[in-house]
């Protein structure tokens, strides 16, 4: 029997090679022309005003935090409210930039749950990250009056959310900053890079230089007015080598023309999976708001006894995913452990079925059987 994979990265490898060959043949693989080109094009994409190619995601979340913090002069131990439900890179990076991750509930869109994080809102607390699980946006409209509200900073880590839009508006609009990972399985692959995204252009040209090493180019050729003494410049932070290149960005150039076609296909593969498992009582799915255009860059399920089930599905082949283990069940968030019942909840049942863009519809219908034929 065919194996049916969680993820696999469709890559146009002819394309792609057209696209990185000038950058190759011009022997300039840095940042650059390529890169400059494709942070252009996210921004037309998006609509979004800034885009600051780096070569993660990661490494944006971390640059977010750590440029909020200086620009809004938070100090050590204050708190970001957050979602245990996540990747740790969310959680990881507010550590890195000595905050304190505080966790709010989910809702059941795997989300953070505005009515949970304004329960938990203390005086320390400076800003709220939401995550956009799978490409749904949640009740990221609340959160953000919540915001508003509490004058809190919006940090959007929009990982899975590359071509989601929420009332025909991409997103990352209303956020302080967004952030997003073109890592190899996630809906705009490359093989590892990733888009900052913030609001205030000020912001914008400081995580340039927060990217490379807190060089500061400008005020030497500002003052010199030559391109003449190349090495010698200005040094403003301790920063970090963040950067993307022109490979990468060559990748991302030939997937964004692909995206929406792209996204269309996966939401197909969704309205099969929806189809097939309607009638299976033991499968609860995830709803889905109106006014969001999903990437869809996950499909998940919530199912009892999941261990057992995804063993099962491995013996047949199929091989799913799980999206996420509550962050606070790991040793080094356990400061948390039990603040996050439905998180909890969530993370023993949560199945990712597989979702790419090599699947057909008897692919997922022989999954959808699978896992009917187990939960029955
Ligand atoms: C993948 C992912 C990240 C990190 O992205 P990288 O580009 O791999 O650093 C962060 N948050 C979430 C929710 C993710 O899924």
């Amino acid at each position: 029997m065919k194996p049916i994979q969680l993820f696999v990265p469709k890559y146009r490898t002819e394309e792609i090679l057209e696209e990185i060959r000038p950058a190759l043949e011009a022997g300039w693989t840095g940042p650059g022309e390529k890169t400059a080109q494709f942070e252009a094009e996210w921004r037309a994409y998006t609509g979004l005003e800034n885009a600051h190619f780096l070569n993660s995601a990661t490494a944006g979340l971390h640059l977010a935090f750590t440029i909020l913090r200086d620009r809004w002069g938070w100090s050590e131990g204050d708190e970001i409210l957050t979602t245990s439900f996540t990747f740790v890179s969310t959680n990881h990076t507010i550590v890195h930039a000595g905050l304190k991750p505080v966790f709010a509930d989910i809702d059941e869109y795997l989300c953070l749950d505005p009515a949970s994080a304004a329960a938990r809102i203390s005086p320390r607390t400076r800003a709220i990250c939401f995550v956009g699980l799978g490409g749904h946006a949640g009740r990221y409209a609340q959160v953000r009056e919540l915001c508003a509200r509490h004058g809190l900073r919006l940090i959007l880590d929009a990982s899975h959310m590359a071509g989601t839009r929420i009332c025909g508006v991409h997103a990352g609009h209303g956020a302080d900053v967004a952030v997003f990972s073109f890592h190899a399985v996630k809906n705009l692959p490359t093989a590892d890079s990733g888009m900052i995204c913030f609001q205030d252009p000020d912001l914008d040209r400081e995580a340039r230089k927060w990217s490379w090493m807190g060089i500061n180019k400008d005020t030497f050729t500002r003052t010199a007015g030559s391109g003449l003494y190349k090495w010698k410049y200005d040094v403003e932070h301790l920063g970090f080598k963040y950067h993307g290149n022109a490979i990468m960005a060559s990748m991302g150039l030939v997937a964004l023309r692909h995206l929406d076609h792209d996204n269309a296909y996966r939401r197909q593969l969704a309205c099969w999976y929806d189809g097939a498992l309607a009638g299976c009582p033991a499968v609860a799915r995830i709803p889905q708001r109106e006014e969001v255009l999903n990437s869809r860059h996950l499909y998940q399920i919530l199912v009892e006894d999941r261990d057992e089930v995804v063993r099962k599905l491995n013996e047949r082949a199929i091989y799913p995913g799980v999206h996420y283990t509550d962050n606070a069940s790991y040793r080094m968030y356990s400061y948390a452990a039990g603040t996050c019942p439905r998180a909890a909840h969530a993370s023993e049942r949560v199945i990712s079925l597989p979702m790419h863009l090599g699947l057909s519809e008897e692919d997922v219908r022989r999954v959808a059987a699978e896992v009917q034929d187990i939960c029955r």
